[in-house]
């Protein structure tokens, strides 16, 4: 059927995943290109993070189009175990396991959840701002770091990368997601929310 998917690079995922972002709409390729990389190098290198939060299995992700999200109150991971099923399923069907070992896309799906509660309640927010050098406001000498739609998305994804020894971004996971659920007789979306 299509286009190679995995023809894309990981940084180009992500650089997709910002111009898709409605706030990031006329921005210069090229600033994204620079926010991607850097968000992607930020959670590259963040230490892996124990979850503090509560971890809930679901089982109706095909139907909401969830994978896996972070809910902060109170502090819950939800892991979706039908999407994840079905994202292990696209693994083999596509060849890409060498990229994403059995079972890494639960580990991933953690590992990525983590990093959002990690974001949420330390001062790795602020680093993660400061990284990314967006500046929202000038007071005279004083600058104001500015938030960027999209890049702890990016840095989760880095993350689990990193701490899972995965071949590829499951980034490159969450495009055959989309795309498996855009085609006929297919389950419905598994959106990328958080
Ligand atoms: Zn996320």
């Amino acid at each position: 059927m299509t286009t190679a998917l995995e023809a894309v690079d990981d940084l180009e995922w992500a650089v997709r995943l910002l111009a898709g972002t409605p706030t990031h709409e006329g921005r210069d390729p090229e600033l994204l290109r620079r926010w991607a990389h850097a968000a992607d190098a930020f959670g590259s290198r963040l230490a892996p993070v124990p979850c503090t939060a509560r971890i809930v299995e679901r089982d109706d992700g095909l139907a909401r189009g969830l994978l896996a999200r972070y809910t902060s109150r109170p502090p819950t991971v939800e892991l979706y175990t039908d999407t994840l099923a079905l994202a292990e399923r696209l693994v083999d069907d596509r060849g890409w396991r060498a990229w994403y070992p059995p079972g890494s896309v639960r580990a991933a799906a953690l590992a990525h959840e983590t990093v959002h509660v990690h974001l949420h309640h330390g001062p790795a927010r602020a680093a993660l701002k400061r990284a990314l050098g967006h500046t929202a406001l000038r007071l005279g000498r004083l600058r104001v770091p500015g938030h960027v739609v999209g890049a702890e998305e990016i840095a989760a994804h880095a993350h689990a990368r990193t701490v899972c020894g995965l071949g590829r971004s499951p980034l490159l996971l969450t495009a055959a997601l989309a795309e498996a659920a855009a085609a006929p007789d297919r389950p419905r979306p598994a959106g990328k929310e958080n």
